[in-house]
């Protein structure tokens, strides 16, 4: 055996990354507090504990050879006391700007990339001044509604967001979120939404993946297709905008950037430092996974070829409201060998939760979307 890796969170992404961690012969320990965790399952070790529990996390550093981390949210103390043990990737400074939303934007505007424009929420002064002064000193539009504030932290799947119609609205509204602190943004007229996921290893070594185009319903993905019939120009911008910010960061590890398009301009909306569900597809079609990419860059192995291995893929969500008549009839795909499906071992079907994925293959992009929402429709009549 090569070694244990570790992985902080055990949903699917940290499934995924045992699974092919286990491929490449590594051994595999997951750190989560629930027993049910989906990758606690498949992993050699499954530690049932708090993200910050002092034993846990030692635990963790005396058996692996290196951690890493499947979901944003992992309290940077915990990625810092392991560091002083164990190889950590990404590194914990990298994680503490992803995982806070007004960090996240500073760190892009520092670095020349534009952002949606936004106010920061975190003082009464801030909720008085954007409530009833307008917006000074930013480039949010007070007259341009609706707005939407976010938490800082903690928020995935659309959550921690609200809809805010009107800027004299923003206190109450700040109130009801229990003023913790926040950022209020300006709701873009979007044209679209693509991501960029790619892997950066130790040397440098950059690999990036085709550019999926991504369509979210009710601030969740729902569907990811590549490659994207988006503008090439703007597709190459976005390579480009996800490149600086590896380098920037030093980072090391596999980083999805979400972008939005609007008014034919690029806006980065926000970064996962992590393998990102617009990229399970590459799963299915491409030469190598972004999990087995987040392995290779974690123990330092050089990069695999990130290439299509199909000319277009489309991976549709699917999600807790679609057994809300039972088990899906996932029996109605034996037949179709362009289509595979992902149950992630989910117990409870809960609305708006992941509980799998199906991705298609095909010849274009936009008729394996249109095919993969039809399966999915005709499984979960
Ligand atoms: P996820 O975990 O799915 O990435 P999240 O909770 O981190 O989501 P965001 O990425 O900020 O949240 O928002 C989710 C989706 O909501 C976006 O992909 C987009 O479709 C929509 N959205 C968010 N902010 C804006 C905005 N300022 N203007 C227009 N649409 C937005
Ligand atoms: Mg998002």
């Amino acid at each position: 055996m090569a070694g244990m890796l570790g992985v902080l969170g055990g949903g699917q992404l940290g499934n995924f990354f045992v699974l092919a961690a286990k491929e490449m012969g590594y051994q595999t320990a997951v750190l989560d507090p629930d027993p049910d965790a989906p990758a606690g399952v498949n992993a050699d070790v499954h530690i049932v504990a708090p993200f910050d529990d002092a034993e846990a996390l030692k635990k963790l550093a005396t058996l692996c050879i290196a951690v890493t981390i499947e979901f944003e949210n992992p309290p940077v103390a915990s990625l810092e006391f392991l560091a002083q043990h164990v190889t950590v990737r990404p590194s914990p400074a990298a994680v503490a700007i992803a995982q806070n939303r007004r960090e996240e934007k500073q760190f892009c505007q520092t670095i020349g990339l534009r952002v949606a424009p936004y106010e920061v929420l975190e003082t009464p002064e801030d909720a008085e001044r954007i409530t009833h002064h307008g917006v000074l000193d930013s480039h949010l539009d007070p007259f341009r509604t609706p707005l939407i504030m976010k938490t800082s932290r903690n928020g995935y799947d659309g959550k921690g967001q609200r809809l805010v119609s009107h800027v004299s609205e923003v206190s109450q509204q700040w109130d009801s979120f229990g003023n913790v602190p926040c950022i209020v943004e300006q709701k873009m007229l979007l044209d679209a939404e693509f991501s960029v996921i790619l892997a950066r290893s130790e040397s440098g070594d950059i690999a990036v993946f085709t550019p999926a185009e991504n369509v979210h319903v009710d601030g969740i993905l729902d569907i990811s297709c590549a490659p994207s019939s988006l503008d090439s120009q703007i597709l190459e911008q976005g390579k480009s905008a996800a490149i600086t910010i590896a380098e920037e960061l030093k980072y090391v590890g596999v980083l999805a950037v979400e972008f939005f398009v609007s008014e034919n301009k690029l806006f980065v909306n926000e970064l996962a430092p992590r393998p990102h569900n617009s990229g399970h597809w590459t799963l299915d079609a491409a030469l190598t996974s972004q999990f087995e990419q987040q392995v290779r860059a974690l123990v330092g192995e050089s990069l695999g070829d990130p290439s299509m291995t199909s000319p277009a893929v489309a991976m549709v969500n699917l999600l807790g409201d679609r057994w809300t008549n039972g088990e899906p009839h996932f029996d109605l795909l034996q037949n179709d060998s362009s289509a595979h499906v992902y149950l992630y071992g989910k117990k409870e079907p809960r609305p708006g939760r992941k509980m799998g994925h199906l991705t298609m293959t095909g010849d274009d992009a936009h008729v394996v979307a249109n095919q993969a929402r039809s399966l999915r429709d005709a499984i979960t009549k």
